[in-house]
């Protein structure tokens, strides 16, 4: 007899599958030496750059190794607060930011301070694979709010609204994993009124805020009367390629920083100090170098676009922000589980299924970018082929 495990943690995934079936069975077929064309998981092509590598180098040798300011260090939530005062117009002191290990942590500290057991909270399908778990993490009820495919995966009101009931947050993100939608202005001004007239809050992860191809960034904090009861998750990971530093944040009323600061203290114990020096130097390099992250995805999205216009088959949702495309190819009359599972079989190609991310991109694709220009359009084409002969 093994010792019995919390219900929270024995349900996290909520029973199912977490949703990374098919990832883990391209990387047992890579283990066995097939060579798998990888577009599953959300990471650069790129590594962490030098310059920042040396800043933590120059950090840790000259003794920052020891114990960090658990909020995080003054210098990094200082440029946190610059940084999301000047990109959103709305006055942020440090205050207002607690540095995280990534913004997962930031996601589980958020739904810590905004729910207590049993309160619901709400998220948009399709979602990024953690979003329900993390909810559970904090023991209260993950209720999706589906969006539509021909509403290019923007979230109705209408649909919030019928969802609220004993809801207590939230959760949004835009740019969006897994849909590459980026939230319209009007889009968000509706979150913004049935958080206001239900009282909830909104839990706003914009890791992929740098990312954006097509319309602008609008981070909802900004919207009138939201500023009290929105918090921001934001993450060197993606707009600086430092995934594996674990470097985050969250932005939030003063009052609930303070209260994180003390969660904090009883959790992660902060992030280490040579991390923070190093993303404060990576955060001072500037817009420049957050574009040149971001261009690898910009160019492969617009092959993308132009391979998908040379056949019928498969459908692009605009692909506005992120690393990720989203695909349609119900006319295949197939899942997307199915397709994914049978073009990994037979082209050797990792893409993840719609289904991966909920209920509301059945049938549908996720492609990550995050692979060389050629071999990526190489694919892209192979997998249009591949549809196609599926649709005949
Ligand atoms: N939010 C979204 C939407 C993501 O895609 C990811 C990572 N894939 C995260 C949060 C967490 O990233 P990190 O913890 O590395 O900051």
């Amino acid at each position: 007899m093994v010792m019995a495990l919390s219900q929270r943690i024995t349900t996290l995934t909520g029973g199912g599958s977490d949703g990374w079936d098919l990832f883990l069975k391209a990387r047992a077929m890579i283990a066995d030496g097939v060579p798998v064309t990888e577009l599953t998981i959300g990471e650069h092509d790129i590594r962490t750059a030098a310059p920042i590598l040396q800043d933590m180098h120059r950090s840790a040798m000259g003794g920052h190794t020891g114990y960090a300011m658990v909020p995080g260090t003054d210098t990094l939530r200082d440029m946190v607060a610059r940084r999301t005062a000047e990109r959103t117009g709305v006055p942020t002191t440090r205050d207002n930011v607690l540095i995280t290990p990534g913004g997962q942590s930031a996601l589980f500290a958020a739904h810590a301070a905004a729910c207590d057991p049993g309160d619901v909270a709400l998220f948009i399908d399709p979602y990024y694979a953690t979003y329900p778990g993390t909810i559970r993490g904090v023991s209260a009820i993950a209720r999706s709010v589906q969006t539509r495919a021909e509403d290019a995966f923007q979230p109705r009101r209408s649909d919030i609204e019928a969802a609220v009931a004993g809801a207590r947050s939230l959760l949004i993100n835009s740019p969006n994993n897994p849909t590459g939608t980026v939230y319209s202005r009007a889009t968000l001004e509706g979150i913004a009124q049935v958080c206001r007239a239900h009282d909830l809050w909104l839990i706003s992860d914009e890791v992929y805020d740098t990312q954006i191809w097509e319309g602008e960034h609008i981070s909802p904090r900004a919207l009138p009367g939201m500023e009290k009861r929105t918090f921001v998750v934001g993450s060197m990971s993606k707009s600086h390629a430092m995934t594996g530093s674990r470097c985050g944040w969250l932005i939030g009323p003063s009052h609930a920083i303070a209260n994180l600061i003390t969660f904090a203290t009883h959790t992660t114990y902060g992030v280490p100090g040579f991390v923070q020096d190093a993303s404060a130097f990576a955060l001072s390099l500037g817009p420049a170098f957050e574009a040149e992250v971001g261009a690898p995805f910009q160019r492969r999205r617009a092959i993308a676009q132009r391979v998908i216009a040379t056949q019928n088959t498969v459908g692009l949702i605009p692909a506005q922000g992120a690393m990720y495309l989203m695909l349609d190819i119900r006319a295949t009359g197939m899942t997307g589980d199915d397709f994914a599972d049978a073009l990994l079989e037979q082209e050797h190609i990792a893409v993840m299924p719609g289904e991966s991310f909920g209920v509301a991109a059945a049938g549908h694709l996720r492609v990550a970018m995050t692979i060389e220009d050629d071999a990526f359009e190489a694919a892209l084409t192979t997998l249009c082929r591949f549809a196609e002969a599926r649709a005949a």
